[in-house]
């Protein structure tokens, strides 16, 4: 493998969690996002020049391509605080990118250097599921300014009539830079699942509608004008008459795809076999031993050649319009411990963030993160299984903190053999203190019905008590069982006004008990009441 092996992950891991976790997580996400801006600014600002943008820049959507003065070893270094490992994925790309838009910035700014010949770096981006192809890209084109989409090869039909279009993805691309084609033009577009688009030769024939995508691929990967608008879509036909209807200027109706960035990405696990197979016969002859059966099939792809892709049943033309090819390693499980605790991206964030919006935080230590990637590395998904572990783990905490008193709590590795059991006893651990969220929940709910209806019902003692009692043995939130025992309050309540003027009323156990009732014999007294006075 090439890239560098990490250092001893606990304490690696510890240094990291302690930089996580410092201060809240609230003001550590705003610190990362400013410098990340930061960053970027320096990062696109042209040599020697402010960076504060003019008012051309703001209306100019193509800024940073004019201004893409990137090297490749900045672009690894911004990929680097989001990708764990892949060290030579992003060498590759950072090389293929800074040339692309290096070409691209000379022609939009000389006429002359577009009509030069040019060959696209268009790339092709080898490994298993979960280990950061699209993650790599997303975050380059998210650092460049260029809209970005992804689709599956396999939902590509030749004709567009049985599933979509390839060039459906130059219209999507359309839509992800809200309609401007200009910078359209100079998005990305990756394509994944690409192997699943080749049949291998010799295994029943070629698969005929693969073929067909490859080279409806081909043409889009070289220059060619894609319409605007559908012509197997009503709708966007529809709308492209209405244009016409409509008159006035003449707006353009297509897109040029000659500066368009093709990524096409795959798995290839068939591929890596072959390869394996097609090493060990020629190492053979040298009687070399094969004691790398352990290590994943997956490392192979990193020796594929043109002809394995041929074989394989790729076109030689569309292969070789992809001339930069890289592989990207499986994640290992202390990989996967790096990513929860250092990728700026990491999905244990998300996690701070979500709790945090309830005012609740999470410690997690060491050995507990350790215990989640290697939960996840079980999974065979890549980095996808740390979403798979880490859902599973807070599922019922999502669900039930928010409506308790607990406001921090901590990971362990108990937690994470039976997290249900582990919540229960933190709920048993405070179950003193949820006596005040009902009463608040009440107080929620009656600050509620005030600003609605205009009358104040305030909650005495025992209704309080009832109400909670009642919330205790059915599991039902005080709001649900406010909102629907008081539901015809409001009719009611505007009788006993119209008859009194009274705005206050008491909530106390009967109100709770048989709220309908309670009512009833409050509009009748009031009604009674307003009929003595008369008389
Ligand atoms: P694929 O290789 O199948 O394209 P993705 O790039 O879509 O996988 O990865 C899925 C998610 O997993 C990403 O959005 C990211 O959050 C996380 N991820 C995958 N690989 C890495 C990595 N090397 N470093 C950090 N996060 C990663």
């Amino acid at each position: 493998m090439s890239d560098k092996e990490p250092p001893n992950p606990f304490e690696e891991i510890q240094r990291q969690l302690k930089e996580l976790f410092k201060d809240s997580n609230v003001k550590v996400s705003a610190h990362a996002f400013n410098e990340s801006e930061d960053f970027e600014e320096f990062l696109t600002a042209p040599d020697g020049q402010e960076s504060s943008p003019s008012k051309e820049d703001m209306t100019d959507p193509l800024k940073g391509i004019r201004n893409f003065q990137l090297k490749p070893k900045e672009i690894r270094d911004y990929l680097d605080r989001y990708v764990i490992r892949q060290d030579e994925a992003k060498k590759v790309l950072s090389v293929a990118i800074c040339d692309h838009y290096n070409h691209v910035r000379r022609c939009l700014s000389q006429k002359t250097d577009a009509s030069k010949d040019y060959s696209k770096q268009n790339l092709l981006l080898l490994g298993p599921t979960g280990v950061g192809k699209t993650y790599l890209m997303k975050n380059i084109a998210k650092l460049i300014g260029v809209p970005f989409v992804k689709a599956d090869a396999t939902k590509f039909s030749e004709t567009g009539y049985v599933g979509s279009d390839v060039e459906d993805l130059v219209r999507d691309l359309v839509k992800t830079a809200d309609g401007n084609i200009e910078l359209a033009e100079h998005g990305i577009i990756f394509v994944d699942e690409i192997d699943k688009i080749a049949s291998e030769a010799g295994m029943g024939g070629r698969d005929v509608s693969g073929r067909g995508v490859q080279i409806n691929l081909l043409k889009l990967m070289e220059e060619t004008q894609v319409n605007l608008f559908s012509p197997t879509d009503m709708l966007s036909q529809m709308q492209a008459a209405m244009e016409i209807q409509r008159g006035g200027k003449v707006q353009r109706k297509t897109i040029n795809t000659k500066n368009i960035l093709f990524i096409v990405s795959g798995a290839f696990d068939r591929l890596a076999e072959n390869i394996k197979k097609r090493m060990a016969k020629s190492e053979m002859g040298f009687g070399a031993s094969h004691d790398e059966d352990e290590e994943a099939v997956s490392t192979y792809l990193k020796y594929a050649e043109t002809t394995d892709f041929t074989k394989y049943g790729f076109e030689p033309e569309f292969i070789g319009r992809v001339p930069v090819r890289v592989a990207c390693n499986a994640l290992s499980k202390d990989d996967l411990a790096h990513i929860l605790t250092n990728s700026e991206g990491s999905i244990l964030r998300q996690y701070h963030d979500d709790f945090k919006g309830y005012g609740i935080e999470f410690n997690i230590n060491a050995e507990a993160i350790l215990q989640i990637a290697e939960a996840a590395s079980k999974e065979g998904t890549g980095a996808r299984g740390l979403m798979t572990v880490l859902e599973r783990l807070f599922r019922d905490y999502k669900f039930e903190l928010p409506s308790t008193a607990i406001k921090s709590f901590e990971v362990t590795p108990d937690m994470i053999a039976d997290p249900l059991a582990s919540l229960k006893a933190l709920k048993k651990a405070n179950a003193h203190l949820q006596k005040d969220v009902w009463l608040n929940d009440i107080k929620r709910f009656a600050a509620h019905f005030e600003a609605q209806h205009g009358f104040t019902l305030e909650f005495k003692p025992l209704g309080h008590d009832a109400l909670i009692e009642e919330a205790t043995q059915t599991g039902r939130t005080i709001q649900s069982l406010c909102e629907e025992k008081f539901k015809d309050y409001k009719h009611g309540l505007s009788i006993i006004h119209n008859n009194s003027g009274q705005t206050v009323f008491k909530i106390g156990k009967l109100a709770v008990t048989n709220p309908d009732r309670e009512l009833s014999n409050w509009v009748v007294r009031s009604v009674n009441n307003a009929k003595q006075k008369k008389s």
